[in-house]
């Protein structure tokens, strides 16, 4: 495989391309969805939609989820047809497509505003499919099997994620907000477009020939059977059970950490003292928090695991802190509302949503950068991006199930009490679940027959025969 050899901060250079086209792209989708539910409500006079809250936030659960679900069918197309390189491009020009959709003025489209509408998320969903879980899976492909820098590598990469969801609200938030719906999205499709214009323009000169062609094709067994016939061996298969079971076990996490968008915002603008020396700030800004925690701790995690190399934690102990940390995060929410007391009137300090957003931050980069890598450690080239889908899909259930959750918040005066349920089985399960993988975690080690034990992988068992 072509595979350029020029690093930067000890890292291939390619990984810094991956960075900016994912922050990009980010930009585009988080900016995109953080004007969504806002156009929606909108009124017609003020250029929305003027639907209810409960239906745009019906819509907002079941696009959330829909955006996390095609990652399945993108990575399928990418094993198989078209590689990750393509994939790319071409879910990229899709979600371009999808923004600029929505960014059409209504009078332009008259009658049709509402079928463009749908058809611009569609296009979203299709465009995400096949962005999202390639993109990830060439980050991976920079490294070898058993380089210990893999770890720190997709936590760098997350930073670039964040960075791109922390200032798309802000600049695509105000656009959308205090000058023209339209324009906000006509903002992400602008982002976007950059994130397709660096993979044009770079992706030849640093990364080669890597996730040019499909992966399932792209492989010889030396048998003269290619990857794509051949039946998986028992490594393989034990290996995709670990990547099944960390997947799901995912879902208790963003469960959690998906009441940032939902439960907790609604805690921050009802029950939040956000009075900054007489000024009072908008609950939507501590929409920003977590990706700006992301951007300051991801170099300090990925430091981490690179420093610790061959002493680094498990992935699947690294999972069960997520889970644990959680946990933690929710027990300050939960003593949030024991000091409202049950009164509705009673505003708490910003402090509790700031720590909570803290410790799940702190969860979120043990298991969102550590599952992407390990996804790309360990999944059988032939479903590499397929299995990378499979990841992103339980994000999909986490998103709808997290809605349903907060939803039980309820309306007038239950509130506190319901709120302090939910975040007392939030912090409960967290735990629960930490615990247990806990415990599971030397079974999942040893299913992944060596790919963690650090450059000395045994690859006279990766070349077993098939069962
Ligand atoms: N925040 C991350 C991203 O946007 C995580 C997505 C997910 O897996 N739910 O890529």
């Amino acid at each position: 495989m072509n595979q350029p050899s020029s690093t930067l901060l000890g890292h291939p250079k390619g990984l810094f391309l991956l960075f900016g086209t994912e922050m990009w792209e980010r930009f585009s989708y988080y900016g995109m969805r953080a004007i969504l539910v806002l156009y929606l409500v909108s009124t017609v006079e003020s250029g929305g939609f003027g639907w209810s809250n409960a239906d745009a936030l019906s819509l907002y659960g079941t696009f959330t989820m829909a955006v996390y679900l095609t990652p399945v069918l993108g990575g399928w197309i990418a094993d198989n047809i078209l590689g990750q390189r393509k994939s790319i491009i071409i879910g990229g020009l899709l979600m371009a497509a999808g923004h600029f959709t929505l960014g059409t003025p209504q009078e332009w489209l008259g009658d049709g505003a509402e079928s463009a509408f749908y058809i611009g998320l569609t296009l979203l969903c299709c465009g995400n499919g096949l962005f999202k879980p390639n993109i990830s899976t060439l980050v991976g492909d920079l490294y070898e099997e058993g380089d210990t820098r893999r770890d720190g590598a997709f936590t760098i990469f997350y930073m670039g994620i964040n960075i791109g969801a922390f200032i798309a609200p802000l600049v695509i938030g105000y656009v959308g907000e205090k000058i023209d719906w339209q324009l906000g999205f006509v903002f992400a499709g602008v982002g976007m477009l950059i994130s397709v214009a660096m993979q044009l323009a770079m992706a030849k000169r640093y990364l080669g020939d890597i996730g040019v062609n499909p992966s399932a094709h792209g492989m010889s067994t030396g048998t003269g059977v290619s990857a794509k016939d051949r039946p998986l061996t028992q490594v393989e298969r034990d290996r995709v059970k670990v990547i099944v079971i960390m997947s799901v076990i995912s879902i208790v996490f963003w469960v959690g950490y998906e009441q940032a968008g939902g439960l907790l915002n609604i805690y921050a603008k009802d029950f939040t003292d956000r009075d900054i020396l007489g000024w009072e700030m908008p609950a939507s800004w501590l929409q920003a928090v977590s990706a700006l925690f992301v951007v300051a701790f991801a170099p300090i995690f990925a430091g981490l695991w690179t420093k610790l190399g061959d002493k680094q934690p498990s992935s699947p102990k690294k999972f069960a802190y997520s889970l644990l940390l959680v946990g933690v995060g929710f027990l300050f929410m939960v003593a949030a509302t024991m000091e409202q007391g049950g009164d509705l009137n009673v505003k708490v300090s910003v402090l509790y949503l700031i720590i909570t957003y803290l410790f799940l931050v702190f969860g979120e980069l043990c298991i969102s950068p550590i599952g992407l890598s390990l996804v790309s450690k360990i999944a059988p080239i032939k479903f590499l991006s397929l299995l990378m889908g499979v990841w992103f899909a339980c994000s999909a259930i986490a998103n709808k199930v997290a809605g349903l959750v907060g939803s039980m918040i309820g309306e007038g005066a239950e509130q506190i009490n319901n709120a302090f349920s939910i975040f007392a089985g939030l912090a409960v399960s967290g735990f629960i679940a930490g615990g247990l993988v806990f415990f599971m975690a030397d079974k999942l080690v040893e299913w992944m027959h060596g790919a963690e034990d650090r450059a000395t992988v045994e690859h006279s068992e990766l070349d077993q025969d098939p069962v």
